[in-house]
């Protein structure tokens, strides 16, 4: 990879963000390193970026053509416009998208050697997105978004868009292999990435980057530069980040690296040295706490186990410095191969300062070291260096003596880097140190750094300042390269020529000495001298002016650092000046200025460490969780717009010219669609720009002055083809609300009828039972099919009984998960991935590798998803790891536990019984009807709690639903409730132990996420035997021996399981103990005792505990209520495990009804992917394909053979999918029609049919008829053509018969069928017919009505008998012509007025509050009964506020899969998005006459506190009581984190906000003139 690529003359980069008049935004950049310019689209609901890459369409040749685009000419108006210089991160977080921009740049290092120029960020901006998705989100995550966006980025962040600085220089690295550790956007640039455009947000560092030129005045002398790089794996401010972390980070981490180079001159050599050092605390856990804000001295703490890490932090210093290329070390004299870390540290060691404790434990944590054997090559040294007690003793000028002299040896063993630079890179060949190649040129380097200086004092702040500077200054070699130009001298000193031996000397006036040497030449033994000067010395003999820029550099560096630690500017810097003032002497104005910024910290870091280092966590990516619990990783996408479309015109009261497809265009937001009056209900017909799972309905509510026009339900049907939509939400409620209100209709997929009458709410005995609260889990989970390739949403709107006027309709989105099919059918990297995922099948529950995938279900036949037929490879299995499960039923403990399972044993709903040994006398997962009905434990105890877990977990192993879980259970007689773990412990006991399960999944988290920064810059670490949970499925026996605790009893003595014994030792009793005895990892986390180690642990911020994650406790030293969270998160952690199980199978599923692919032959299908490629531009001919998958799609079902490739196949990319398969039509088809949805509207200009690799016959050569159509009615259809291949192929024999095996790059065998002329339309149907049949088939076609009446009837008719052996066979089909702009329907402004006008009229009928005499709440306040007055009002219906709660993302503790970091699937899809909360509120009215009226309402997401007003079905007269209760996926909600403190989520059982305390209101409709002045005060 090029780090330069060829300079473009267009200049500097670019950025544009255009807002438009409708709120759209887009992101236009024109990057110096590339020629043209890329548009990249916000999407206004979700803020998902979106870029094709499509020439014309969001990629452009200028900036000002893709201006022109946006704004179509100055169509649509722009709001604002920022001009940007580069773009730093992007975020999407709830209802805002956060993009930030910099917009001043300077070039602070503006030419490296080699090219490259590294640029501070002067000004920033953060553009604020508001985005339309209306889940709903928390003040408190609103206010931390806030706070994000006033991170100070100015001035303390940079970053160079052409090489790698975060590396020492000159790095091997490309640009986009990046060190992590010090980079500060990797999460806010990952947007980018995610849309195959990372180069477009910049690698921002946090620090300092400066150069100054050291030439005398007037002259081009050499340059510096001081690059000083901020680590980020302790990031944050004082109080809060010191020491060590649990990433093996310490607080205020910084490299600072001196580059010294000479300038270039034309084609010259470029001699450079660069020099490396670091600065930080003391890499040991402490801490210190300020008591107030006006205190003198913070109280240090260290840590019970302070040494946790060091290892890791010298490892990875020893990693990075480690000089690779020995063999060039020449000055290295310390062992070939070790790593010197020179620690200084220059902390007061006196006794009885406070400091000292932390000096004894720098030096211990050395010794504790070196005891492990575990440094390797790294050689640590430390110097112990009292700094402000050597000056308060010496004076300043004797303290940077004694430095100097202390650093000698060191930093010679360490040595420098140096090299030259060449541009061309055959001078390259005469190099004989190691070579860095670089674009056209490379580094040849004479030396490389070996090791690493590095400084702390306790905060690494002002005396590490000081001591860097003068350290930094004496390892400067500027004066080398001064020889090369005019040389300038150090005062008093004067050159001569010497006529005798042509030679220069130096005369030295101030010493009256003369030399043959320049006096800043420094011969190669000289080198180190500077380290043995006085003061005075070092002054005498260097160029003062170049040691003053370079003082001016440090200081400045020097504020930085103390400005991102701690806020304020550094102190005790004027040290610093000590050359330039005559004296050098510690100035009153200092000291007074010392003791101002003393005072300032001390009240800023009381009153803002906390709130900034909560900035840097979020702006890291880091514990949002925690700032920002509800904000989803993957978004959904919209997937109605821009190239969906509707299949039939929405029905209106004026002609629309663009069937209603504005319906679907976020341009036209505010429109207000009016149906015609009187209408039953109204019927869309959404076609989806891409396959995916539909996830939710988002609607924009739109009327005129009455809300009781927009529709009172809706019906949605999904599915992948017209004729195959499944009704998945029927009558969802539509509540009556403002103009331009954003309702989001969460979806699931079709949910088996069957499965919901064994389980889930309408299957719950007493649906009165709202005491029932499954606070551990999800016992009752329904689960809906899941499926990838839905491509239709046809939506059934029903107007409220109430309602007077006609339907209107507003703005309609589709949101979804789509998958990645363009990268994994076109794209190689993409192919490999899915076909590794094919071999891998990961993510089946627990290692469930288990089964293959052998998911055998035809393709395009959509069959509920229960067809499992797995077979199961079994060593994987645990032994004995089916067996115990009944015996919890039967209340048999003592089962021998005997393992038979070999071989494959396939189990499914069929066929589940051998799963289980003959021995047990009940299996109940097994049919019933296969099974004896057994007495069930009649005489046996119930269940407790453990073994309800162990039957969860040994249900989620074998992979099955809740639903089917219950079958089995009713099968044998057992009532599912009576082993439900919600219901098995006393209601507070239900309360603790949940809130202390949330806060394990948190602290899971918090460790997940350390483990993965702690890994930066260090091997990987194997993982540990003891794992998070620790959950034995087979109750383990303790393996006695060696154990000490012997905390589970062992009922088999002789207990040899085989399994290799393992100890480990207790962190609270100190004893040993096996497997068995000891807790997971995750028990350790919730021990109370941990607590007291919080504030060196980083307290409240969450970031010490992880460090504990590798102690370990046994099961005597936790509580019941420990092991039993465990459990309850293990239950949670398989459940998730399985609906990614289950997302992960459909996505297969669907890939595999698109093309077969091959798992074993990942090589040949990169490589036919990439020949597909090229075929079809060789095909093409400069026209453009128009229907490929996954842009195009059939609009129904073709009938396909069973032994043919999959129908999508016919459209999917050239090159994807078996080389030799094609798609056939049964045998006796003999006529077939292809109804083709283009990917947008285009001008069609013809189409080719790629022959199959049978070739044709000629009793095969078909007869192709095509018509062409915006709309799905058939009398909206334009003839095309008809064409007779046989005589069209006459000429091409190559046609005929099976194909040769021919190469791949060779164009595939096609005819094409050029139409007239092009035709503008949507819609392509192909029919093909064999030739040889009568003419009574083609009859059935002209009577084909609508394609929506298809059914059997009419498929059966075209089979007529068919002699012959011939079949309708393709292998794809290739429509091409041009495509048209997306979004550029016709113009409908003036229908849209028309239909507004129609509905604006003064509304007659108002709602008025009915008064009530009483109300009550209980059940946790999700029941309210409201007590009416006698001769109350008639009740017309009730308005409900809605709640201000939120659905947190992290419910459990990462997946094992996550915790082993391997890499995620391609499906980004969140548990919350596969199984939504869905809200019900059943509403009583409970008559005089004892009568009772119930009605339930299905609600939808808002924002918080919006009104939403729901009307009866009927006028409810003579009322004395309503009652309203708020029933399903209550648990799934917590409050905003506002309102809740310190680690936990949830402290309450149920989120205090779904209250329905002042929630509701009960109305009546009345006219409002007639109500006046009283109605204008009890109006709703
Ligand atoms: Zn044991
Ligand atoms: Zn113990």
């Amino acid at each position: 990879p090029s780090m330069v690529r060829g300079k473009s003359d267009r200049g500097d980069t670019s950025v544009v963000v255009v807002v438009l008049e409708t709120n759209e935004v887009y992101i236009v950049v024109s990057l110096s390193t590339a020629g043209d310019t890329q548009v990249i689209c916000v999407d206004p609901t979700t803020g998902a970026l979106r870029h094709q890459g499509k020439q014309g369409e969001d990629l452009f040749d200028s900036e000002a053509a893709a201006l022109k685009h946006i704004t179509n000419g100055s169509r649509f108006l722009s709001k604002s416009t920022t001009y940007a210089k580069a773009v730093l991160g992007y975020a999407v977080l709830g209802s805002y998208a956060l993009l930030l921009v910099a917009t001043q740049l300077s070039a602070t290092v503006p030419r490296l050697p080699g090219g490259g120029c590294i640029y501070t960020v002067a000004e920033s901006q953060w553009v604020k997105i508001q985005l339309q998705n209306p889940q709903p989100q928390g003040s408190g995550e609103l206010k931390n978004i806030k706070d994000l966006a006033d991170l100070d980025i100015d001035g303390k962040y940079y970053f160079c868009e052409t090489r790698d600085i975060t590396r020492p220089f000159p790095s091997r690295m490309a640009i986009q292999e990046p060190d992590e550790e010090f980079v500060w956007n990797a999460w806010l640039s990952r947007p980018f990435k995610d849309i195959g455009l990372p180069g477009h947000c910049v690698i921002l560092l946090q620090g300092f980057a400066e150069c100054r030129n050291f030439g005398a005045t007037g002259q081009q002398g050499g340059l510096v530069a001081l690059i000083a790089r901020r680590s980020r794996l302790h990031p944050g401010t004082r109080y809060l980040a010191r020491g060590l972390n649990a990433c093996s980070g310490t607080g205020n981490e910084v490299e600072c690296e001196q580059i010294v180079w000479a300038p270039q001159k034309g084609g010259q050599v470029i001699p450079f040295n660069s020099y490396i050092w670091r600065r930080g605390t003391i890499p040991i856990w402490w801490g210190a706490e300020i008591k107030n804000a006006v205190s003198v001295e913070a109280e240090i703490y260290v840590a019970d186990d302070p040494y946790n890490g060091t290892l890791q932090y010298y490892q990875r210093l020893g990693r990075r410095y480690g000089n690779k290329s020995s063999e060039v070390n020449a000055t290295s004299k310390k062992k070939p191969g070790m790593v010197p870390i020179v620690c200084v540290n220059l902390l007061r060691y006196a006794e009885g300062k406070p400091e000292t404790i932390l000096v004894e434990h720098f030096k211990e944590s050395l010794k504790y070291l070196k005891s492990t054997g575990k440094l390797g090559n790294t050689w640590i040294q430390l110097i112990n260096y009292d700094w402000h007690a050597t000056v308060k003793l010496k004076g300043q000028q004797q303290t940077v003596e004694g430095l100097w002299r202390h650093l000698k040896a060191p930093t010679m063993a360490i040595g420098f880097s140096e090299g030259n630079y060449y541009s061309v890179k055959q001078q390259l060949n005469e190099c004989k140190g190691s070579i860095i190649c670089n674009g056209d040129g490379g580094f040849c380097m004479d030396n490389i750094q070996n090791g690493v200086v590095r400084f702390n004092c306790a905060d690494s702040l002002d005396r590490t300042n000081a001591a860097n500077a003068m350290f930094g200054l004496s390892t400067s070699r500027n004066s080398e390269y001064n020889g090369r130009s005019a040389r300038s001298l150090p005062p008093g000193w004067e050159e001569r020529f010497d006529s005798v031996t042509g030679k220069s000397f130096y005369i030295d006036h101030n010493t009256r000495t003369t030399s043959w040497e320049h006096p800043c030449q420094e011969a190669p033994h000289k080198r180190w001298k500077r380290f043995d000067m006085t003061f005075e010395q070092f002054k005498s003999s260097t160029m003062l002016a170049p040691v003053n820029h370079l003082a001016e550099i440090f200081l400045l560096a020097g504020d930085i650092h103390a400005t991102l630690y701690t806020g304020s500017k550094a102190m005790h810097s004027e040290i610093l000046n000590i050359f330039k003032e005559e004296t050098g002497k510690f100035s009153k104005f200092s000291a007074a200025q010392n003791v101002k910024i003393t005072l300032q910290r001390r009240f800023h870091n009381y009153m803002n460490d906390s709130s900034r280092q909560k900035q840097f966590e979020m702006f890291l990516g880091l514990r949002l969780y925690k700032h920002l619990p509800s904000i989803p990783i993957f978004p959904l996408k919209v997937l109605s717009r821009p190239s969906g479309c509707m299949l039939k015109p929405v029905p209106c009261i004026t002609p629309m010219a663009d069937g209603g497809s504005s319906l679907l265009s976020f341009k036209k937001k505010d429109i207000v669609w009016v149906c015609q009056q009187g209408a039953d209900y109204v019927e869309l017909f959404i076609y989806l720009g891409e396959p995916c799972h539909v996830s939710q309905l988002l609607l924009t509510v739109s009327h005129g002055v009455e809300d009781s026009s927009y529709p009172a339900t809706v019906d949605v049907r999904v599915g992948s083809s017209i004729d195959a939509l499944k009704l998945v939400v029927e009558g969802a409620c539509i509540p009556q609300c403002s103009n331009g209100t954003n309702l989001l209709i969460p979806l699931t997929g079709r949910i088996h009828p069957e499965d919901l009458a064994v389980t889930g709410n309408s299957a719950r005995p007493d649906v009165q039972e709202s005491t029932y609260l499954p606070l551990l889990y999800d016992f009752e989970e329904l689960e809906g099919e899941v499926n990838f390739l839905n491509r239709v949403v046809a939506l059934s709107f029903h107007p409220s009984p109430m309602a007077r006027t006609a339907i209107t309709l507003g703005e309609i989105e589709v949101l979804g998960v789509s998958l990645p099919w363009v990268d994994m059918l076109t794209n190689s990297k993409g192919v490999a991935q899915v076909l590794e995922l094919l071999h891998e099948k990961a993510y089946t529950p627990r290692d469930l590798a288990l089964r293959n995938i052998a998911d055998s279900s035809s393709p395009g036949n959509d069959v509920h998803g229960s067809e499992r037929s797995y077979t199961r490879s079994s060593p994987s299995v645990q032994p004995g790891g089916s067996g115990n499960f009944v015996d919890f039923l039967t209340g048999d403990i003592d089962v021998p536990n005997q393992s038979k399972i070999t071989g494959n044993t396939s189990f499914g709903n069929e066929d589940q019984t051998n799963f289980f040994d003959d021995e047990f006398d009940v299996n109940p997962f097994a049919t019933s009807s296969e099974e004896p009905v057994a007495e069930v434990n009649n005489h046996g105890k119930s269940l407790n709690f453990e073994q309800m877990m162990k039957l969860e977990i040994k249900r989620l192993y074998l992979d099955l639903s809740a639903a089917e879980r219950d079958r089995a259970l009713l099968s044998i007689g057992v009532i599912p409730a009576t082993v439900d773990p919600n219901r098995s412990v006393d209601y507070s006991y239900l309360l603790k132990l949940s809130s202390l399960t949330d806060k394990l999944a948190l602290l899971g988290h918090s460790v997940f996420e350390d483990r993965a920064n702690a890994s930066i810059g260090l091997e990987k670490v194997n993982s540990h035997a003891v794992d998070f949970w620790n959950i034995s499925e087979n109750g383990e026996s303790c393996s006695g021996g060696a154990c000490e605790v012997r905390a589970v009893s062992s009922l088999q003595a002789s207990a040899t399981s085989g399994s290799t014994s393992l100890f480990v030792e207790c962190s609270q009793c100190e004893r040993t103990a096996c497997k068995a005895c000891c807790a997971g990892k995750g028990a350790f986390l919730l021990l109370g005792n941990t607590y007291r180690d919080l504030k060196i642990y980083g307290g409240n911020q969450g970031g010490g505990y992880s460090a504990l994650a590798d102690s370990s406790v046994c099961k005597s030293c936790c509580n019941e209520m420990i092991k039993q969270a465990l459990y309850v998160d293990y239950v949670r952690v398989l459940h998730s495990m399985r609906r990614k199980g289950r997302a992960e199978k459909a996505a297969l599923k669907a890939v595999n009804q698109v093309c077969q692919l091959e798992p074993n032959r990942i090589s040949d299908s990169v490589h036919s992917v990439q020949s597909g490629l090229r075929q079809l531009k060789q095909l093409l001919d400069d026209e453009e394909s128009l229907a490929e998958f996954p842009h195009a799609s059939f609009l129904h079902t073709v009938e396909t053979a069973d032994d043919s490739a999959p129908l999508f196949s016919l459209l999917a990319p050239l090159g994807s999918g078996v080389h030799k398969s094609y798609w056939k039509a049964p045998q006796g088809n003999t006529s077939v029609e292809f109804p083709i949805v283009l990917g947008g509207i285009s001008d069609v200009s013809g189409v080719a049919i790629i022959v199959s690799s049978c070739g044709y016959s000629t009793s095969d050569c078909p007869i192709v008829e095509i018509w062409a159509s915006n709309k799905i009615q058939r009398d909206d259809r334009t003839f095309i053509g008809k064409w007779d291949v046989q005589s069209m192929i006459v000429s091409s024999p190559q046609l005929y018969g099976p194909e040769n095996s021919g190469s791949l790059d060779e164009a595939p065998r096609h005819f094409k069928l050029h139409f007239p002329n092009p035709i503008r339309c949507r819609i392509i149907s192909i029919k093909m017919t064999l030739p040889q049949i009568g003419s009574s088939s083609t009859k059935f076609n002209e009577d084909f009505s609508d394609l929506l009446s298809l059914d059997e009837s009419s498929f059966i008719d075209s089979k007529a008998n068919n002699s012959h052996n011939s079949f309708i066979h393709a292998k794809r089909i290739v429509v091409f012509g041009s495509s048209l702009p997306k979004e550029m329907g016709p113009d409908t402004s003036v229908a849209i007025m028309r239909m507004r006008s129609y509905v604006d009229g003064s509304p007659s009928f108002g709602r008025f509050r009915i008064p009530v005499e009483a109300e009550r709440l209980r059940d946790h306040d999700l029941v309210l009964e409201q007590y009416l007055l006698p001769n109350s009002p008639g009740i017309a219906g009730f308005r409900l506020d809605s709640f201000g709660v939120i659905r947190p993302r992290v419910t459990h503790s990462p997946l094992p899969s996550e915790l082993d970091m391997k890499e995620c699937s391609l499906i980004r899809m969140e548990d919350r998005h596969l199984n939504p909360a869905i809200l019900h509120i059943q509403v009583t009215v409970v008559k005089e006459s004892g009568k009772l009226v119930v009605e339930e309402y299905r609600l939808p997401e808002v924002k918080a506190n919006t009104p939403l007003y729901f009307d009866f079905s009927d006028l409810q007269q003579d009322a004395r009581c309503v009652i309203f209760r708020l029933l399903g996926d209550v648990t799934a909600f917590v409050d905003d984190i506002a309102e809740i403190d310190g680690l936990s989520l949830r402290n309450l059982p149920l989120a205090s906000g779904l209250s329905l305390s002042n929630k509701v209101k009960l109305y009546y409709y009345a006219d409002t003139y007639e109500m006046g002045k009283i109605g204008s005060l009890s109006a709703v």
